[in-house]
């Protein structure tokens, strides 16, 4: 080991001294060396680092981003967001970000706070959730009652709503890197199509639901927009607005008002596994499956660019999900086997091409 790299150190020197001699042999004209330099320039430049929090934000980024930015997401998957702690480690990250696009709303706040006191003075802070609706159009309910003064954050369970996150990170990366408008705009394009799919077959499904049926209780309160877009009432949220567990008596109210409301099911979190909600379920006879809203399904990684799994999307996610209410509320689940899950960047992009509509 030790002998190699003083073999490597000779060699240098023999390579320094070489281009020395070289140089001052032959001096290159000043448009060569500059773009000697520029070409040396590019190879050492870093990629800029975009850092995002939650794993479906990670995946609609990393999807926009590619190959040519760095994305990576500090929330680990499976780790409730509303309460996640970031750890020291995440601020040294935060450190290195030239990017760090956060959902806002209130959903990440020890690491805004984080990002704020960790950041380089460069480095740009982006909230999707604010500028993708205005504050008249946030809504407050169980889980996230008016009085708390926290909206809803769950913006992105809507896909079309996820399409604005699309195009805002275009634009951001676009601002962090012009170089890379055109690609930038190629992969929102290719993005945006998967999207509009992904609204299409939700309302597919939709139409599939019983109208008495649409309806909603979850465990976590994650559906409020969802619902708002295609025609759903969300009844009622069984976790309280602390994230702690609902009441003997919050538990005897939802059991009648499911009893009254007639619906068939009821539907947990896979984050927030629940016994109240069996026993919810058990009692008003209802049946329960696990819906997700930063879980992506199965092994993978939310970043596109490392992932290798065609379900472990944000739209796979999604699709889960329809699946599931679909399932349980007397719809035809089938509709959702047309969507095409995959990534539009990185290797599930091309190995999934086959089941591009
Ligand atoms: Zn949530």
């Amino acid at each position: 080991m030790k002998k190699t790299s003083a073999l490597l150190l000779v060699l240098n020197f023999t390579l320094v001294a070489c281009s020395t001699t070289q140089n001052t042999a032959v001096s290159p004209s000043p448009s060569e060396s500059a773009a000697a330099v520029k070409t040396v320039q590019n190879k050492t430049q870093k990629k800029p680092l975009v850092v995002t929090t939650v794993a479906p934000l990670t995946n609609i980024v990393s999807n926009i981003a590619g190959a040519r930015a760095e994305v990576k997401g500090i929330i680990p998957e499976g780790t409730d967001s509303h309460t996640f702690e970031p750890r020291p480690s995440d601020a040294d990250v935060l450190s290195k970000a030239d990017l760090i696009i956060l959902n806002g709303l209130h959903l990440e706040t020890p690491t805004a706070k984080l990002a704020k006191a960790s950041k380089s003075k460069e480095a740009k802070i982006y909230e999707l959730g604010s500028h993708t609706i205005s504050q008249d159009q946030w809504l407050f309910d169980f889980s996230f009652p008016k009085e708390k003064g926290d909206p809803n954050p769950h913006l992105w369970v809507n896909p079309k709503y996820a399409k604005v996150y699309a195009r805002l990170a275009a634009q951001q990366l676009t601002a962090l890197d012009p170089a890379g408008k055109d690609y930038y705009a190629t992969n929102l394009k290719n993005y945006e199509k998967r999207l509009d799919d992904l609204d299409r077959v939700t309302r597919e499904v939709v139409k599939s639901i019983p109208p008495q049926n649409r309806k909603l209780l979850t465990y976590h309160d994650s559906w409020a927009y969802w619902a708002r877009e295609y025609g759903f009432e969300v009844i009622g949220a069984i976790q309280p607005s602390d994230f702690k567990e609902p009441s003997a008596q919050d538990v005897a109210k939802l059991i009648d008002q499911i009893r009254k409301t007639g619906v068939p099911a009821i539907f947990g979190s896979e984050v927030y596994p629940s016994k109240v909600e069996e026993q919810i379920a058990r009692e008003a006879k209802v049946k329960t499956a696990n819906t997700a809203d930063d879980e992506l399904p199965g092994q993978g990684s939310a970043n596109a660019m490392e992932n290798t799994n065609p379900e472990h999307t944000y739209i796979g996610m999604m699709a889960n999900n329809l699946r599931i209410i679909a399932s349980g509320l007397g719809g035809n689940p089938k509709l959702v086997d047309s969507l095409n899950t995959a990534n539009v960047v990185g290797p599930t992009a091309t190995a999934a091409t086959t089941k591009t509509k």
